[in-house]
Formats: structure tokens, sequence, C-alpha cells
């Protein structure tokens, strides 16, 4: 038999239960042999979605609305198996971050705003504690009912707070979250011990929902199809609607499965779907569970199927257990929400019904656990620590402010649960389980345009998120919070009804006459329209600051920056870092602050004896193990205190890129400068050394005639008697050898005018024939020498040129020597043509020579430049023929260049304008 000791002992051996599990979740994390670290753990802590609410609310809602209690399951399964991206980015940008709770998330993105954590946390905690006073109603409900085993119909007199187990419960609760929840001052480091129990928890409820389930559809009835006859017999008895008799299963379909509600059913649906696809996400729990205790992002890969189906499995005997509730006690005598509860009581099944009393605790204290330290770590981080920074704090001092910190966390903790039972036995007793759940819906919605606007949209400002946070706050409170007051009896039902002052238009169910809503869906709808449009409004509107900028990137694209450079490096000034190291110890304690540092010095390859300031990087690395202790805005604020140089400006950052750009753009210009100058330089030298090479040369040119002058000279001069043939082919050398020197003389000469202008040009109309025939006549002996044939024909028109005569005929006599001189002698053949048309003439000098290689062929022109062919050694000359033959051309605005093929001969060409031409073109 049931007894009230019985009861007692088995919620506390529960509880007792739920610590042992903790602890051990704890020591074997501490010994390195993670006890959650795999998928399953993480889907089933996940599962701290299904709240009492789940437990013993769905029968109720079920029975008040058919099929409305699954869009609250719907919304979960969609976004984990659709939207499972949003949640890999919000995991990946908190690890990289540090992220301590959804308060800290928001703040972060937003520049670190501590404005932001702290309106975050005040809507969070406003929305919650009515939430957890829900929770500890329905321990202190089941306990009641099965404290009357086996009478069902009790009063539900009050039990005075010191007499209800309801209260010790919370306050176990209370130091269960304290044991577990604040071990260690870091928020980021994982709770495995808490991880565990909430898993084990979800085990039970489950194992209670399932037995409860087939318990009432196999053992008091016969399975689903022998209950719903049942059910569809007396909804006919009830509801004659004259349908045909056999029909049963529309009858249910319109009794209990149709969807049902107050208005717009449809959007009702696709509105509570929509705000329970965000629950999932942005209840603080959930955010705790699927995101700060998160050990591993491929766990998500496993968790969005798995926790699905536990919530197809813990909903699948929602339905049976109303209709058997409805049939069992068809008067309406026992609260539906109790049905689970109820209905082994009513069969007589003790343990079943003792079993579904711990599910419905394990249900409860799962969701309290986890909330009242997502909640305590978001009071401590953004509430309270902003307020003491801005206290006058020593930062050089001692204080161990990690003691203080958890003190204050801990407090956080027993406050929340005081505060949540201190609701419930006010004001709860007004409202079913879904109402005040689906409030606290409604509120969490109101994150969503910050975070999600936050993590895929660079332009969403901080102060567009306060904006739309704080609307979408007033909106909830008008539409949701002051009417549900009328109800507790605190503001007179006037409001509701009338409006404020008798204005229609602004009644809180049914703003600017939009009344087709249920209240749920009325403002969700007014309150996520109007926060939208403020956040994206004003975040179009105002000027982001230069760290909104560097964080909304660093969300946005956390992928892309993902890893330890995944911080922003925004600190400019350097820190001293004993005041920095203090600092850290202050917070983190010396353990965890050396092993730290000793991490850090590890991986940069640093020795700390030679540090004395901190640089910006290690500054950036203090402060992100700061945020894991106490929120990212606080960090910012205490790091600040020490480091020496303010943070940069939008306008600093940009000078700086600006002065970047230039500094590039500069040295550019000097390499440029550099380059040429380089090659200034090498021309300079190769011209150096072509000097010289043309000075040797032209004294061995001048040597050999010379040599052989005098020897010829000197044996005329001692032998006077010597023979007339002998003397006149003496002489015949001597005069020959002196115009070769006379020829390169002059050579030399001409192209020392030429190169400084000095030339005396004499112009005059002349015939290009004649230029040929007397350039031809005056290499003839050469020709003759060598014996090589020439060919010209002379017998064409050609217009007059106007030029200097005498220094065309060198042109032409230089191609000639040149080709003769690269010719084989007795074979070689010189073509000579001349060409005209109206606008110029042109002259061809072709020989079957050597030839030129292609890449020769251009630099012959250049001054000094000789081809060296190592078969032939250097040609005889100096090699300024060609050049000197370039300038003169180039003076009659004419054209010069070769054509030729190594081994076959080349051609020289020259073009010069006509008379004619040249005097219209001047
Ligand atoms: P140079 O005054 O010593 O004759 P040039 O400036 O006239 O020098 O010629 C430069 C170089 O061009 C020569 O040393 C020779 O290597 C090449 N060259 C000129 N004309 C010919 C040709 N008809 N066939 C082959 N090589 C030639």
């Amino acid at each position: 038999m049931l007894t009230t000791g019985i009861i007692l002992f088995a919620s506390f051996g529960y509880m007792g239960l739920l610590f042992a599990i903790a602890h051990y979740g704890d020591k074997r994390a501490d010994a390195g042999r993670s006890i959650i670290s795999n998928p399953y753990i993480y889907a089933l802590s996940l599962a701290v979605y299904c709240t009492a609410w789940t437990f013993y609310g769905s029968v109720g809602l079920a029975v008040r609305s058919g099929l409305g209690f699954l869009p609250i399951y719907i919304g979960p399964t969609l976004m984990a198996l659709l939207g499972w991206w949003i949640w890999q980015k919000i995991i990946r940008i908190s690890k990289v971050h540090r992220i301590t709770s959804i308060a800290d998330f928001i703040a972060s993105r937003y520049g670190k705003s501590t404005t932001l954590g702290g309106i975050v946390t005040i809507i969070a905690v406003m929305g919650i504690i009515p939430y957890i006073a829900l929770q500890l109603k329905a321990i202190s409900t089941g306990f009641l009912l099965i404290n009357h085993y086996p009478d069902i119909s009790v009063s539900y007199s009050e039990l005075p707070v010191m007499g209800d187990p309801a209260f010790y419960i919370a306050m176990l609760l209370a130091i269960f979250s304290i044991l577990f929840g604040t071990r260690h001052l870091d928020a980021t480091e994982r709770h495995e011990g808490l991880v565990a129990a909430i898993a084990f928890e979800s085990i039970v409820k489950l194992a209670a929902t399932l037995t409860v389930g087939i318990f009432v559809t196999y053992a008091i009835h016969n399975g689903f199809s022998d209950l719903f006859q049942k059910a569809g017999e007396l909804a006919e008895l009830k509801n004659p609607i004259g349908r045909e008799s056999g029909d049963v299963s529309s009858l249910i379909f319109d009794r209990y499965l149709m969807i049902k509600g107050q208005g717009n059913s449809y959007m009702d649906w696709s509105i509570y779907v929509f705000i329970s696809m965000l629950a999932i996400i942005f209840l603080p729990r959930q955010f705790q569970v699927a995101v700060v205790e998160n050990v591993n992002e491929e766990h998500l890969n496993k968790a969005i199927w798995l926790f699905p189906l536990y919530l197809l499995a813990i909903n699948i005997f929602v339905v049976p257990v109303a209709l058997s509730g409805i049939l069992r006690f068809p008067d309406g005598s026992v609260d539906a929400d109790t049905f689970v509860l109820t209905l082994p009581m009513a069969e007589h099944q003790q343990f079943i019904a003792l079993f579904v009393y711990l599910g419905g605790m394990s249900a409860a204290t799962g969701m309290v656990i986890v909330e009242t330290i997502a909640l305590s770590t978001m009071i401590c981080n953004d509430l309270v620590m902003p307020v003491l920074l801005r206290l006058p704090i020593e930062t050089g001092g001692h204080q161990d402010y990690g003691r203080l910190l958890l003190t204050i966390r801990r407090g956080s903790i027993v406050l929340v649960l005081l505060l949540g039972y201190a609701y419930f036995r006010t004001i709860v007793e007004f409202y079913t389980l879904v109402s005040l759940g689906l409030m606290s819906f409604a509120l969490v919605a109101q994150f969503a345009p910050a975070m999600l606007g936050g993590i895929y949209w660079k332009g969403g400002t901080r102060t567009g998120a306060i904006c739309g946070l704080l609307a979408g706050f007033a909106v909830w409170t008008y539409t949701l919070l002051l009417p549900s007051l009328v109800q507790a009896g605190i503001i007179p039902q006037d409001f509701v009804a009338r409006g404020p002052f008798g204005i229609a238009l602004l009644k809180p169910y049914a703003l600017f006459g939009l009344g087709d809503l249920n209240r749920i869906s009325h403002s969700v709808f007014w309150s996520m329209l109007i926060n939208i449009s403020a956040y994206v409004g004003v975040s179009v509107f105002s000027r982001p600051r230069a760290i909104d900028h560097t964080q909304a990137a660093l969300f946005v694209d956390v992928f892309r920056y993902s890893g330890e450079a995944g911080e922003s490096h925004f600190w400019r000034g350097t820190a001293n870092l004993p005041d920095l190291k203090s600092l850290l110890i202050r917070f983190l304690g010396k353990r965890r602050t050396d092993a730290a540092l000793a991490e850090y010095a590890d991986k940069h390859k640093l020795s700390w004896s030679y540090l004395a300031t901190a640089d910006a990087d290690l500054v950036s690395y203090a402060e992100r193990l700061l945020a894991g202790a106490i929120g990212s805005a606080s960090a910012r604020v205490m790091v600040a205190s020490v480091v020496k140089e303010e943070s940069l400006g939008i306008e600093e950052v940009l000078n700086i890129l600006d002065e970047t750009q230039q500094v590039i753009a500069y040295s550019r210009e000097l390499e440029k400068a550099t380059a040429e100058l380089q090659e200034a330089n090498r021309r300079l030298q190769d011209l150096d050394r072509l000097k010289d090479e043309f000075i040797s040369t032209v004294t061995h040119e001048l040597r050999t005639p010379l040599t052989s002058v005098r020897s010829l000279a000197e044996i005329l001069h001692s032998n006077p008697d010597i023979d007339a043939d002998q003397h006149k082919s003496f002489s015949g050398i001597i005069i020959k050898e002196s115009e070769r020197l006379t020829r390169l003389i002059n050579q030399v000469l001409d192209y020392e005018k030429i190169e400084s202008a000095q030339m005396d040009w004499v112009i005059t109309s002349t015939d290009i024939k004649e230029i040929i025939q007397d350039a031809v006549a005056s290499t003839r002996q050469l020709v003759e020498d060598k014996n090589i044939t020439i060919d010209y024909d002379l017998n064409v028109q050609a217009p007059p040129i106007s030029g200097d005569r005498d220094r065309l005929v060198q042109v032409i006599v230089n191609l000639i020597s040149n080709a003769v001189k690269f010719c084989d002698a007795g074979r070689g053949k010189i073509t000579i043509r001349l060409t005209s048309t109206d606008k110029q003439v042109r002259v061809d000098v072709q020989d079957n020579g050597i030839g030129i290689k292609a890449e020769d062929q251009s630099k012959i022109f250049e001054k000094f430049q000789q081809v060296k062919d190592p078969t032939r050694g250097r040609p005889y000359g100096t090699g300024i023929g060609l050049t000197i033959s370039k300038r003169i051309i180039d003076f009659h605005h004419g054209n010069i260049w070769v054509e030729s093929t190594p081994g076959k001969g080349s051609t020289f060409s020259f073009s010069l304008p006509t008379a004619l031409e040249a005097a219209l073109s001047r």
C-alpha cells in the first residue's frame, strides 16, 4: 500500500540516485573517461525539452483540442531535420568564442554589449520563472494525487509551504544545481555529471510514459482499435450528429483528432510549429544542453534523427491515454492533465502509479535543473558582473574574484528556485500547464531575430538588436503578460474586455482588430512582426561601431575564420604581463591561469622569463579565457582595464589600412625604379665593355695596315736601287693600305660626328640610280679582289629623292662591303635591286653569304655590335658601319632593315621617301 512514507522515500530516493549518477559522471570526467561523450547521451540530453508539460500536459491538451498537442513536437522535429545547420553554426561560434549562455551569445555578437546581455537575461528570467513554477506545480500536484492513493477525487487543498514536498524538492534541486552546475568557474567547461543525470531523467520519463501508455492501451483496453471504437461510441452517444452508424472513425476524427481551437486553426498550428521550432534552439536550457554542453560537434549528426525519434516515442500513447481517460472519467470530474497518473491509480496499479509519479518528477526536475543553471550563469555574467565592474575595482589587488563569482552564481540558483516556487504558490494556480509553457515559448521566440540575424546577416547592429528585443518584449507584455494578470485578478477585467480606456483597437487579445487568432498566436504574430521590423529597420539606419563590424564578420563567417584565429585581434595595445596575469588569477585561480598561459607559451614557442609585456595576441587570448568565466561583455571591460591603449576606432582602422596601402604602393614604385636603374646600369656596363672592345678593335684595325705601310716604306727607303716593277707593286700596296686607314679613320670620325649631332648635311635633289652607280664603282676593286659577281639593273624609272648624296653613297658602300666581307671568295654573288612607288624608293642589297641569326638581326644596327661566330672568330671591322648607316637613313626619314637566313645569305634593304613626299610631309 502506498503510504506517505513510501512516496517520500521514493521521491528522495530518486533524487539521491540523481546525485549519485551526477557524481559518478563527474568522477569519470575527472579521470578523463567521459561517459557522456557519445551522440546517444547528447540526444537524450536534448530531450530535456520534454518537461512536465509533455508528461502530464499533452494528454490534457489532447482531451481539450485533439491533435493540438502535436505542433509543439513537430516544430523541434522540423528544426532537427531541416534546420540542423543553424545549430551547427551556433555551436561552432560558441566554441570559438567561449560563449556561456544565450545572453552571452547575443551580447558577444553585437560588440560585446553589456546592455544587450542584460536585456536578454531579464527577458529570459521573466519568461522562464513561470515555466519553472509550472514544473514545481506538477511535482506538487503529482505528490498530492498519489498521496491520496487510491482515492482520486482529491480536493487541491493547499499544503503549507513547510509541509509541501515540492518545496523540499526545489531546495534539493538548488543543491544539485550548485553541486553539479557550479563546480568550476569556467561556465564553458562541461558539466558532465549534470548531463549524465539529465540523460538518465530522459530515459526514466520515456519509460514511465511508455509504461502507462502500454498499460492503458493493452491492459485496460484491447489495443488501439478497441480503444478508438469505444471512444467513438461514447462520442456518438454524447454528440449524435446524425451519422450513419459504423462511421466511427470519422466521428473520432471529428471529436478528437481534428484541429480545434479558437479562430483560424491553420494559422494557430503554423504559429505553434513556428515558435516551437525557435524554442528548441533558443530556450536557455536547450542552449545549455545543445550548445554549451556539447562535447563534439559531430554528435549533432546522429542527434538530429535520434531526438525526433524520442519525441515520436514519448507522444505515441498520448491519444490513447486521453481517450481512455475520457472513457474512465466521463463526468469530467478528474483534471485531464492528471490522466497519466489517475488512470493507473483508478485501476489500483500502485507500482505503475508510483513509477509514473517518478517519471513526472524526472521530467520536471530535469528541466528545472538545467534551466536554473542556464539562468544563473546569465544572471551572474550578464547582470551582476557588469554592475560589479562599474564599481571601482582595484585591478592590481589580490582579491579572489573567482570565489565571489561562484558565490554569486550559487546565490542566483537559490534565488531562481525561490522565485519559481513563490510564483507557483501565488499565481500558477490560475493557469493550465500548457498556457504558461506557451507564454514562455512566445517570449523566447523574441531572441530569434537578433540571433539568426546575427549569424547570417552582417548588417545587424547593436542598436537594431536592442530595439527589436525591447519592442518584441513590450508587445509580448502587453498582449500576454498583462491580460494574464487579469485572470489572476490583479488588473481589472475591462482591460481585456473593452481595451485600455475603452479603446477597442488596443484590446490586448485583438490588437488593431486582429481577433481571429488565439491569444498565443495573436501575441506571436504582433510581437515578431514588430521585433523583426525594429531589428532590421534600425540596423539599416544605425551606424555600427568598429567592434560590431569585427564581431559580425567573425560570427557570420565563422566557418571561414574557425580555429584559434577566430577571435578578433582588436586590441592594438599591449598589457603589462604581470597585470594581465593577476587579472586572470583573480578570476580563474592560479592553477588554471598557469596552465592556460603555459599552453599559450607552448603553442607560440615563447619563454615567459623573457616577457614583460603581453602583445595584442596574448591580450585577446586572455580575454577569451576570461569570457569563458564571466561572459564576453564583462571580459572585455576587465581586459580594457589593464590594456594600455584604447581599442581601435573604425576611423583608425581605415587610416591604418590607407597607410598600409600607400606604403605598399610606394614600395612597388621603388621596386619599379630600382628595376629600371638596374636595367640602365646593366646597359651602361654593356656599353662600357663594348666601348673597350671598340677601342681595341680600332687600334687593331689601324695597326695592321700601318704595319704593312711602314715595313714596305722601310724596304723602299733602305733599297733605293730596287727594280721598277717591285717598286710599283710596293707603293701600290702602300697607297691601298693608307686608303683603308683613311676609310677607317673617316668612319670613326663620321660616327663621332653623327653621335654628337655635328655632321654637316648637304641636301640636294638627287637620283638614287646615280648613288648606286657611284657606290658600285667605289667598291669595284673590293669585289674584284674577292672574285665576287655583282648584279644590278638600273633600267627602271625612279623618282628623285632629296638628301645628302655622299652620305647615301656611304650607306650603300657599307652594305656592299659587308656583303663582300661575309661572302665566300669566288662563289659570292651580290644582287642590287631598285624599286619605287610614288612615295618611296627602295634599295635591296642581297648576298649569298653566311647570313645572320634571327636573334642577332636587330642587334647589329646598334653601336659596336659585331656578331661573334665561335667558328669564324671576330669579324673584320669595327662594328659601327651599320650604326652609321642607320643614323643616315634615319636622318632622311627612311627605314633600314635586314632579312636573313643563316647559311643562305642576307638581304639588307632601305627605303627613302621621294623628294615630293618629303616636301609634302615637311
Ligand atoms: P663593321 O663596320 O665592322 O662592318 P657593321 O655595323 O657594318 O660592322 O656590321 C655589324 C655586324 O653585322 C658585322 O660584324 C657582321 O657580324 C654582321 N653583318 C653585317 N652585314 C652582314 C652580311 N651581309 N652578312 C652577314 N653578317 C653581316
